[in-house]
């Protein structure tokens, strides 16, 4: 006997397990499914930051658990050349991927059924779709909101074509850092920018979560480049040698515990308008880590869909290929993966981009942040409680995410 549902979530990653606790809230009979009873280790978003991603987190109504397990940095030095440029206030919840999705789930319902499987096949219709499980169990289900993250079997299966549009377009590194010689960084939390284009580096935000200082390291470079090597094995040194002013803010420092190192695709997946069929997040398309906006593109995916659409489509029989187009052509989804695309491209212009206009570029930034610090330092109040402009606000982001 199959188990029958109104949505079938495939994935409980970020996107699913949100989707599920969004859906069981609204009493929408749902069913979510995932290899891992308990997420894994897995390195990828460390941080939520920034008043915007925060506020898209907030709209999924899931996020103050997540949020209250965070580390809160209300301040973020911004550095550069070995010197602080500003003290900026700062909006910076850290907390480790599955951390971030432990605490999501327990926002899951309980009538929201749990199955620890994968999805093997999924057979799409007009009206019902089914689901194999590979424990041998079928799922029937008006919906299948497919969030399974970067896996692509099922996609190919149901005939989505994925297009790599920047192979290894930067590559993530992270590993926790501890101070040499002293017992804590001066800094609560600090974004430090590259010194120089040729290094293909273009920042390192170091961060707290719990008592660790983490670090994510972002670079430019081919898969085979020696530096990810060196990185590897000699991290402190080849940190050191990348951004040699960052010892003058942090002192002599250590690298500690697992460095991890991922290089990241931007993929987007074509005949995705499939009756009966959702794709959501890193399923729908990739974005690059640099910028730090997947979890925009998530939040903003789930809680379009489960509050917009979903309740629309099942109060009318069938599923088909117009009413999932609505999803996709929804401006406020839109205009997230577009704003997305758009800043994974720039900010890697900016940051490696040789000439003239980039060098003008890079030096203007580097004027707004310190004219920025300069204000911050003749208003004399402390930093942290500075209020700031939304421009501002929005200002930074546009650089990265470092608030
Ligand atoms: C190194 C790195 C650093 C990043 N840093 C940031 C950052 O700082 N800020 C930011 O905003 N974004 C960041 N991102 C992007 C962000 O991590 C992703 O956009 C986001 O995690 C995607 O969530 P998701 O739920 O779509 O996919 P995932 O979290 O990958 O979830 C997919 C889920 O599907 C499950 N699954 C797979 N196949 C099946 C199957 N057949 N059946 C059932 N379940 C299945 C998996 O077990 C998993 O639980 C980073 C990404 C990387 C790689």
């Amino acid at each position: 006997m199959p188990h029958y549902t109104d949505i079938a979530i495939i994935g409980g990653g970020l996107a699913g397990s949100i989707a599920a606790a969004m859906l069981g809230r609204a009493g929408i009979a749902a069913i979510l499914v995932d290899p891992h009873a308990v997420y894994p280790p897995d390195f990828r978003i460390e941080k939520i930051s920034g008043a915007e991603q925060i506020a898209r987190f907030r709209r999924t109504g899931v996020a103050d658990k997540a949020l209250y397990r965070a580390t809160l940095a209300a301040e973020n030095w911004i550095a550069r050349f070995g010197y602080v440029l500003d003290r900026a206030p700062a909006h910076q919840y850290g907390i480790l991927y599955d951390a971030l999705i432990a605490a999501v789930r327990e926002e899951i319902p309980d009538h929201v059924q749990r199955i620890v499987a994968k999805a093997v096949t999924i057979t799409p219709s007009e009206d019902r779709q089914s689901v194999a499980l590979s424990t041998g169990e079928t799922i029937s289900a008006r919906l299948v909101v497919l969030a399974n993250g970067l896996n692509v079997g099922l996609r190919h299966q149901l005939g989505i074509t994925r297009t790599i549009t920047s192979p290894a377009h930067s590559i993530s590194v992270g590993f926790d850092l501890e101070p040499v010689g002293r017992p804590a960084f001066p800094f609560p939390a600090m974004t430090y920018f590259q010194e120089r284009a040729g290094a293909r580096v273009p920042y390192i935000t170091l961060f707290p979560i719990g008592d660790r200082m983490r670090a994510n390291l972002f670079a430019y470079r081919a898969v085979d480049d020696p530096w990810l090597r060196a990185i590897r094995r000699n991290p402190a040194e080849t940190l050191d040698a990348t951004l040699p002013g960052l010892k003058r803010i942090t002192g002599d420092y250590a690298v500690s515990g697992e460095v991890k190192v991922r290089p990241a695709d931007l993929v987007v997946n074509s005949g995705t308008r499939i009756p009966g069929v959702v794709l959501v997040g890193d399923a729908f398309c990739t974005t690059c880590p640099v910028t730090g906006t997947g979890s925009d593109k998530v939040f903003t995916d789930v809680e379009r869909l489960c509050n917009v659409p979903i309740p629309r489509w099942l109060a009318t029989d069938g599923m088909s290929e117009a009413k999932i187009a609505a999803f996709y052509d929804d401006p406020v989804k839109r205009a997230c993966d577009a704003w997305s695309l758009d800043k994974a491209w720039r900010f890697r212009e900016v940051s490696v981009g040789t000439g003239p206009y980039w060098l003008a570029q890079r030096w203007a930034r580097f004027a707004v942040s310190l004219g920025r610090g300069v204000r911050h330092r003749m208003a004399g109040a402390p930093v942290a409680a500075t209020a700031r402009s939304p421009d501002e606000r929005s200002e930074i982001r546009g650089l990265t995410h470092s608030s």
